[in-house]
């Protein structure tokens, strides 16, 4: 039994067969994988082994997939797959998250980056690919300057066009989302290039994010926990209304992700299991839309099916 829950819906089904006699309104039938399309699981293994509770059963009714990103130059240790159950699938990406850089080792950096993905894309065994550059992007918070931040970007959206490798783009900071689109605008030539920008919330440049979707055919946003962090601010009810005017093509550029250990969702309860959290954000999903054509398990299945195509799984 797992020692989470998330209103109205059955956490007990991530793991195990329910009989659904719980009394909770949703379930997730077996054999419907769950794929978390944003997550870190390098800095903290040992916190890894208690809060991947639901993944660690016995017999196991579903495969999970996490695309584990490596933003830490001081961590790019690719982590050994074999280290992980044989149904719980972990795909790195590799980059140079804005806040984590030091102006004095980068050239450094920038060219174990290159190496890396020069190895990656050698490598035959298709466990150790690297699947995507990033995250990276542009955060207020980061101690460099915005321009140091750009020329850090540009340098690994190069790099990511070379290797014909997705982004992962992470931007805090409302003024930053114009500046953000406008680097990959002038940067990025072949428009179908795939791309995840990550952690989009009421914290959004929305606008932005229109012009993005629209720019790029193969771009899509992720949803994590942090939409559930409901505040009456005039911002989260733009959000909230920007979630249904764009409900209908939504489950088409949708990405579910958690960002563990980061943005636990709050109407997840008790433990901060990631495959869990997923649910707990679905659901929010799905109760703020209100669309009867879609279910949190729809949208499962839409990021399910976003995620291996951005990340070529
Ligand atoms: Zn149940
Ligand atoms: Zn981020
Ligand atoms: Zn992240």
């Amino acid at each position: 039994m797992n020692h989470c829950f998330v209103d109205n819906s059955c956490i007990t089904s991530v793991s195990f067969h329910c009989d659904q006699k719980c009394g909770q309104q949703n379930h997730i039938p077996p054999n419907i994988p769950i794929f978390d399309g944003h997550i870190h699981l390098n800095p903290i293994i040992p916190k890894i082994q208690s809060d991947l509770v639901s993944v660690r059963v016995a017999s196991p009714i579903r495969e999970f997939h996490f695309i584990n990103n490596n933003h830490k130059p001081d961590e790019w240790l690719i982590p050994n797959p074999s280290s992980f159950l044989s149904h719980v699938h972990v795909y790195p990406t590799i980059g140079i998250h804005p806040k984590y850089f030091d102006s004095k080792s980068l050239y450094q950096n920038f060219d174990d980056l290159k190496n890396y993905l020069e190895i990656s894309r050698n490598d035959q065994n298709l466990k150790n690919k690297i699947v995507a550059v990033g995250e990276c992007g542009l955060d207020e918070t980061s101690m460099a300057t915005i321009d140091h931040q750009i020329f850090v970007l540009e340098k690994q959206i190069d790099l990511a066009i070379h290797y014909h490798l997705p982004i992962v783009l992470h931007c805090r900071g409302t003024h930053l989302y114009r500046k953000l689109f406008d680097c990959l605008r002038s940067r990025i030539s072949d428009r179908n290039m795939r791309l995840h920008w990550h952690c989009i919330n009421s914290n959004a440049n929305l606008h932005i994010v229109d012009l993005f979707l629209n720019e790029f055919p193969n771009s899509y946003i992720g949803i994590n926990g942090s939409i559930t962090y409901e505040t009456n601010t005039e911002r989260s009810l733009m959000f909230k209304n920007w979630l249904v005017d764009r409900s209908p093509f939504l489950p088409d550029r949708l990405i579910l992700e958690t960002d563990y250990p980061y943005l636990p969702p709050r109407n997840l309860h008790g433990i901060y299991d990631p495959s869990c959290a997923l649910l707990a954000t679905a659901t929010y999903l799905s109760k703020t839309i209100v669309d009867p054509s879609q279910t949190i398990l729809s949208y499962i299945c839409s990021s399910n099916k976003n995620i291996k195509l951005v990340y070529g799984l």
